[in-house]
């Protein structure tokens, strides 16, 4: 019946069976072919004809009634209870809601609950549980973030491009490099201004790469100025091809203090070549304070403090995220009077992934020579320390405008009761952190969110899950939408309470280990 194969097996819901239908609008167009239905989940207003799907394919014509082809997904508080998908079960007609049972079992996620719009309507789960005896409400939906980008945080010392730099995708420039973190470099993708500001092929291509990186697919990026990166949530960084292990142990200087004491006696000079901040030991408060004879050894660039040098080299894919290949390239001379004949120097790079040794000759020439057994060790506890290489990536997006409407019908209050602490708020179940200030930005880690969690509408603009959870008693205070709550028993056995869109199933999952229960949390239990 329907290209959906999604939808195909699932029971249909029984016209005039559910207790309260919303009102749909009336297609603009009176022409449409009665074939056709319109549908109302986004400001595109796709006319769909029968065992179709609109422009997003998350909404279908079945066979009249529109559907939400993907089911919404619930978390199973016990890992044994997440299942397959299983088809909403019809209502029967005048059938008081289902309540019960272990309430505090399930959540309703966003993922999948489909939208409302215009905003005024009641979000499309309104869930009542008990949790510990308390009365809980959470308002689920799948927002429209019109508002939203990806921060990307990438465990490398390599070079992937200038700050400020532009950032493409696909050959369109969808976000830029931005200020480095500590052993981590930072991306800025996607936002309002690359989604709207821009051509409409910027705004498409962005809109892809951003639901691409949310659903945890990897992610092909070209840096203006500097390197081809390939970011996937939760896997190592591929930069120039090359895939990362190490994240370093610490800049030069940190790495010259925490190993000084162990190269004590094993090595006259060590220098720890970092892009940011190279490190020399003898010259170093950690070589003073072991009272260390001075080296005489000259670093080029340009000096901080003593024993710590910005700027050795330019910054490239070399030695500590330099441009370069041989280390003694840095180095700039010996003082004759402080430098002796058989002076033994380690060259290690942050992550340990490079280390050359050198002894002085007479004529104060450093030659390579075999790395001592005494001091690999440390420099394999230098790669011992470093941990692995991973690309982070968070979601933020703006939930502080009309998407309120679908909790409250006075939407500041929403922003006061987060504000307040009062509400948990969720994507996908993952917790969220609200900036503070104004609005209700929110900011998630996607490797904790299920998988699929994202969609996009072609506006552009991204789909993503935000559950609101709160005490029965502060949602009553906030002018929610009392008459559209429903007790979670009856979400879990027929879906959702209208058919304006209503997925047609749910999936049962696990959530992520490291997520606490999204209801188990102060301020919701106290
Ligand atoms: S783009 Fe998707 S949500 Fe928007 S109207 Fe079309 S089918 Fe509905």
């Amino acid at each position: 019946m329907t290209e959906h194969t999604k939808t195909d097996g699932l029971p249909a819901i029984e016209p005039g069976t559910v207790p309260q239908v919303l009102e749909r609008s009336r297609p603009r167009n009176e022409r449409m072919s009665t074939d056709k239905i319109e549908c109302n989940a986004c400001p595109v207003l796709c006319q769909i004809s029968a065992g179709k799907s609109g422009a997003c394919d998350r909404y279908a014509n079945a066979d009249g009634r529109l559907v939400r082809v993907d089911p919404v997904v619930l978390l199973a508080r016990s890992p044994a209870a997440a299942g397959d998908l299983v088809a909403f079960l019809p209502r029967e007609p005048g059938a008081a809601p289902a309540a019960g049972g272990d309430e505090d079992a399930y959540f309703v996620t966003g993922v999948g609950s489909s939208t409302t719009y215009p905003d005024y309507k009641p979000a499309p789960f309104i869930v009542s549980s008990t949790a510990a005896g308390v009365d809980l409400v959470t308002v689920v939906t799948e927002g429209i973030f019109s508002y939203c980008s990806f921060r990307v945080k990438i465990d490398t010392d390599r070079f992937l491009g200038p700050e400020q730099a532009n950032i493409r995708y696909k050959g369109e420039v969808v976000g830029h490099v931005t200020t480095a973190e500590y052993g981590s470099q930072m991306l800025s993708l996607g936002g309002v201004h690359h989604l709207t500001g821009g051509s409409k092929k910027e705004g498409r291509v962005t809109c892809e790469m951003m639901a691409a990186l949310g659903n945890k697919e990897a992610v092909e990026l070209a840096i203006d100025g500097g390197s081809q990166v390939v970011v996937q949530s939760g896997r190592p960084p591929v930069v120039n091809g090359v895939p990362e292990a190490r994240m370093r142990v610490g800049c030069g200087s940190a790495t010259v203090g925490i190993f000084a004491k162990q190269f004590y006696g094993l090595a006259d000079e060590v220098v720890v070549v970092d892009d940011h901040i190279t490190g020399v030991l003898t010259q170093h408060q950690a070589g003073r304070c072991l009272d260390m004879r001075l080296s005489g050894v000259k670093i080029k660039g340009r000096r901080s403090t003593p024993g710590r040098y910005f700027q050795v080299a330019n910054p490239g894919t070399g030695w500590g995220g330099t441009d370069i290949a041989d280390p003694l390239s840095i180095v700039e001379g010996w003082d004759p009077g402080t430098a002796w004949p058989g002076l033994r120097l380690l060259m290690v790079s942050t992550t340990g992934e490079h280390a050359e040794w050198f002894v002085l000759d007479e004529a104060l020439e450093p030659q390579r020579a075999p790395l001592p057994e005494p001091v690999a060790r440390i420099v394999a506890r230098i790669g011992e320390n470093c941990e692995p290489s991973l690309c982070t990536v968070l979601f933020v997006g703006g939930a502080g405008g009309s998407l309120r409407a679908g909790v409250t019908e006075n939407p500041v209050l929403l922003t006061r009761s987060i504000k307040d602490a009062l509400v948990n708020v969720t994507c996908g179940g993952a917790p969220a952190y609200v900036w503070p200030g104004g609005g209700i930005t929110v900011m998630v880690d996607v490797a904790r969110m299920p998988d699929r969690s994202f969609g996009t509408v072609p506006t552009p603009a991204i789909v993503a899950p935000i559950e609101f959870s709160m005490r029965a008693d502060d949602y009553r205070a906030l002018g929610g939408h009392l008459d559209n709550v429903r007790p979670i028993a009856d979400v879990i056995a027929h879906g959702a309470l209208h058919d304006d869109g209503a997925p047609t199933g749910r999936r049962i999952v696990a959530p992520a280990p490291a997520n606490p229960w999204p209801l188990g949390r102060a301020p919701l239990l106290g």
